[in-house]
């Protein structure tokens, strides 16, 4: 068995039969890692309060050659998830805390994706815009990925996007100027050939500055700056969620629940 002690992002917990608990944690060192705490629903367990997901926690784990599951055999809560127990707030936790099980590697190193998810529920509790702060953590995961599009030029034919914006064409990952997402290679001079290519998501200016003063700036230097408008980060959210499709091979499950769960509630008020 080797031991390991090392700050953590708690992501899931589930209840097992007796009195443990299966817990999924994201470490700067060691990736994400799922590990049961044995007696942690017991009332005075020496677990109680510190395994919530989105804590921030100290956790001592012990691992074995071969094995999925790491013993954890304490935990030292550093901050409390705060401003997220509200129906929206527990659906939003879930689907950061997915996208890092998705996308951060169990056993290396993920030093950038926990900055980022860090930050992200510091500035929560701040109470910066959920709206924005969670756009901010989607593009940034694409971008800590490598799949995020370049938001300034056409890596088709170099030129940098003008007035009339880009497209995200059907299948694509990249953002593509209107022409060459539209037009057969050689047709380049068709006017706006590629602005209602079928199926491709239309990428305007005011977008495309979003996406790159995301890459510029922090999100609380970011929400100072005014944040955007709703209809902004509604294209940046499908924009995302379409790269995240492409690369994935289907949507984050978290997402899907959290946008017919708050279809509902909205449709039922
Ligand atoms: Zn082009």
């Amino acid at each position: 068995m080797r031991f390991h002690t090392h700050e953590a992002l708690i992501l899931e917990v589930f209840d097992l039969q007796d009195a443990d608990r299966i817990v999924a944690f994201l470490t700067r060192e060691r990736g994400h890692k799922r590990g049961v705490a044995r007696g942690a629903r017991r009332r005075h367990s020496r677990f109680a309060g510190q395994l919530q997901p989105l804590a921030k926690a100290r956790i001592d784990w012990g691992e074995k050659e071969g094995r999925e599951l790491v013993r954890i055999s304490g935990a030292d809560l550093v901050r409390p998830p705060r401003g997220l127990d509200d129906l929206e707030g527990l659906l939003l936790a879930d689907y950061l805390a997915d996208h890092m099980l998705r996308f951060a590697q169990e056993d290396e190193p993920s030093e950038l994706y926990f900055r980022l998810l860090d930050s992200t529920l510091e500035a929560l509790a701040a109470g910066v815009d959920r709206d924005l702060a969670v756009r901010y953590f989607e593009a940034w995961v694409l971008r800590i990925a490598g799949i995020f599009p370049a938001p300034r030029g056409c890596p088709q034919c170099g030129e940098s996007f003008g007035a009339e914006g880009a497209v995200l064409p059907p299948a694509g990952e990249a953002l593509l100027c209107p022409r060459c997402a539209g037009g057969t290679p050689g047709a380049g001079d068709r006017p706006s050939a590629g602005a209602a290519a079928p199926g491709g998501l239309a990428v305007p200016v005011p977008v495309l500055a979003f996406l790159v003063a995301v890459g510029r700036l922090s999100l609380p230097e970011l929400a100072a700056q005014g944040g955007a408008e709703p209809a902004v980060l509604r294209r940046a959210e499908e924009l995302a969620s379409r790269v995240r499709r492409a690369f994935l091979g289907h949507e984050l499950k978290s997402y899907d629940v959290m946008r017919r769960t708050l279809a509902e509630v909205a449709g039922a008020g």
